[in-house]
């Protein structure tokens, strides 16, 4: 489906839900009154005042939301003449105040018929968000400029070595024509050319001053000078490296701009009691690329959970079986829920009241009516932040990659799902051979960086449900599903080989690594400690073996 379509359906989608709740609206209006009826002669009773409270705050809501401002303004009043005069609290029902109830109902009714048929337009939402593709990557275009022959070629063939496609100019003129032709998804200029200090950086300014974006580049300098970065800032540098250039952030620079968002979808739950008011939200942040479950009985919103767990639970205050506070009470006494940020949305009149329930377990309140662009940003900035907590709780530092403890999780998980789905599964363990003489001879802060190349690598060239983790030390593993042992060897071998390839640099001069690697997979094993030790042992032959090689488990490679 391409993202015109998506918006025109989601434009259609919203367009019918306004539709619904105009042809409600006048009814959901004849029954106000009628239950106003009913109680001005029978003040005492309490669920009809309940419901008919119940019913003008809704109204007031969902008529906001989708553009009758002034039935919304108009229920919005009788609201809180109902809630704060007269209550149940039978001493303040004086004429006066039973006569501006009476009064403010009639400007209802005529508002209500005649707001739908005049502010009969459609609701603007935002173009969609590209949403981010997944399965395997296209070769990505790199282009390297430079006119230094030997960093050219030394270069390029240490980009090639983590899966791009890089095309290398020692001529400007020539690189322009590229650019001309093709597209590339990042550039590396040198920023010195013969005897012109500057002249990558003008190079790049000018281009990017005729196009309507910047080109994303990476400038590469031997100069240590301020104003020079700075003017590579201003030319619109995605980053700046000082020769020698450390290749392994080097490449953490080229992936985060070719991978600007490997990123699932938000999961949102929405919690309603209005069918209209949830439809409203879910379509809002659909067509912002994100998935959402409703629920409009909030006594299902467990069952719901524990289908979808979701990024964030957007929640109404006010609903008719229980509230939103108290519902937010129990989620956050539910171990799996503990973190998921639950975000009020609510009439503005709770909010003003409501602010000091905060401590009940919410992470935000918002008021309605809202815009979609509003709904949006508000729900992205606080998903962005939750997922960073639970990020930063589950990978490496230094490498990104999972932590050990959460690499064990995958391999549970994938494991079963193998089983279920009666695929096979490749579970391969990878030790970098003699990486403590790198640390010895090269220094710790070079180590690191081959950790940290290792990493990339694997990202770059494995799929995007493979999982890569950092088991400790110089020790990672990584989850293939569906692949059996051979071809699983054969993509670790080709891992190796790249590996291998790339020169490290340190102050201390270049130097390669290698790594050793053991494979076992499922059906051959199956299950989890099976599949580590079998792993282990192949490992553990491919070092006694001579280091440098992938070797798959004897008895996995004989069934
Ligand atoms: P082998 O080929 O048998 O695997 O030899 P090796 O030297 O790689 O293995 P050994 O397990 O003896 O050494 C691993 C070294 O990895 C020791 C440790 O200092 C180093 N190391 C572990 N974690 C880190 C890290 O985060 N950064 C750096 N730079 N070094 C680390
Ligand atoms: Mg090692
Ligand atoms: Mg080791």
């Amino acid at each position: 489906m391409t993202g015109k379509d998506e918006k025109s359906d989601i434009q259609a989608a919203l367009a019918v839900l306004k539709e619904r709740f105009t042809g409600k609206i006048t009814a959901k209006v004849g029954e106000i009154c009628q239950n106003w009826e009913k109680l001005k002669s029978t003040p005492e009773d309490l669920d009809t005042f309940g419901l008919l409270h119940r019913q003008v705050h809704t109204l007031a809501g969902t008529s906001a939301t989708y553009g009758f401002e002034e039935t919304g303004r108009l229920a919005g009043e009788i609201e809180i003449v109902l809630q704060d005069e007269l209550t149940e609290n039978h001493a303040k029902w004086t004429t006066e105040l039973l006569d501006k109830v009476g009064d403010l109902l009639l400007q209802l009714e005529a508002v209500a018929q005649s707001e739908p048929v005049e502010k009969n337009h459609g609701i603007e939402i935002m173009a969609p968000r590209q949403v981010a593709q997944s399965g395997n990557r296209p070769r990505k275009l790199i282009y390297l400029v430079d006119d230094d022959d030997d960093f050219l070629n030394t270069m390029k063939i240490q980009i090639q070595a983590f899966g791009y496609d890089v095309q290398a100019f020692s001529d400007l003129a020539l690189f322009d024509e590229a650019v001309q032709r093709q597209e590339p998804t990042a550039v590396v200029m040198d920023v010195i050319f013969g005897d012109s200090s500057k002249a990558g950086i003008e190079h790049i300014a000018n281009i990017n001053m005729q196009r309507k974006q910047a080109l994303k580049t990476i400038f590469i300098t031997g100069s240590q000078d301020v104003l020079t970065r700075l003017d590579a800032v201003r030319a619109g540098g995605a980053a700046y490296f000082p020769k020698p250039v450390l290749v392994g952030s080097l490449m953490n620079v080229i992936d985060r701009l070719a991978h600007p968002s490997i990123e699932e979808p938000f999961r949102i739950v929405i919690v309603d009691d209005s069918e209209e008011m949830s439809g409203f939200s879910a379509l809002a942040l659909q067509q912002a690329g994100m998935e959402t479950r409703e629920v409009n009985d909030p006594l299902q919103l467990f069952s719901v959970l524990a289908r979808f767990p979701p990024d964030l639970i957007l929640m109404d205050i006010y609903m008719p079986s229980c509230s939103g506070l108290e519902l937010s009470k129990v989620i956050r006494q539910m171990d799996s829920y503990i973190t998921t940020p639950i975000v009020f949305l609510s009439l503005e009149r709770d909010l003003k009241k409501q602010l000091g329930a905060m401590s009940l377990g919410g992470d935000d309140f918002l008021s309605k009516p809202i815009e979609p662009w509003h709904l949006v940003s508000a729900v992205t900035s606080r998903v962005q932040r939750g997922r960073m907590m639970r990020k930063l709780a589950e990978t490496d530092g230094l490498t990104g990659l999972l932590n050990h403890s959460k690499s064990k999780e995958r391999l549970v998980a994938e494991l079963s799902r193998a089983k279920r789905e009666k695929t096979p599964l490749s579970f391969a363990l990878l030790d970098i051979d003699h990486f403590k003489q790198v640390n010895d001879t090269y220094g710790h802060p070079a180590g690191d960086q081959v950790l940290k190349s290792l990493a990339n690598i694997l990202k770059q060239r494995l799929r995007q449900y493979d999982t890569i983790g950092r088991y400790g030390g110089e020790e990672y593993i990584v989850i293939l599903p569906n692949t059996d042992v051979s071809t699983a060897k054969s993509i670790m071998d080709k891992i190796r080989i790249s590996f291998s390839e790339i020169s490290h640099s340190s102050e201390k001069g270049h130097f390669s690594c290698r790594f050793s690697c053991g494979i076992a997979s499922f059906p051959d094993f199956d299950n989890t400690t099976i599949l580590n030790n079998e792993a282990d042992k192949a490992l553990y032959e491919a070092k006694e073996g001579g280091r440098n090689r992938v070797v798959v488990s004897s008895a996995g490679q004989s069934g």
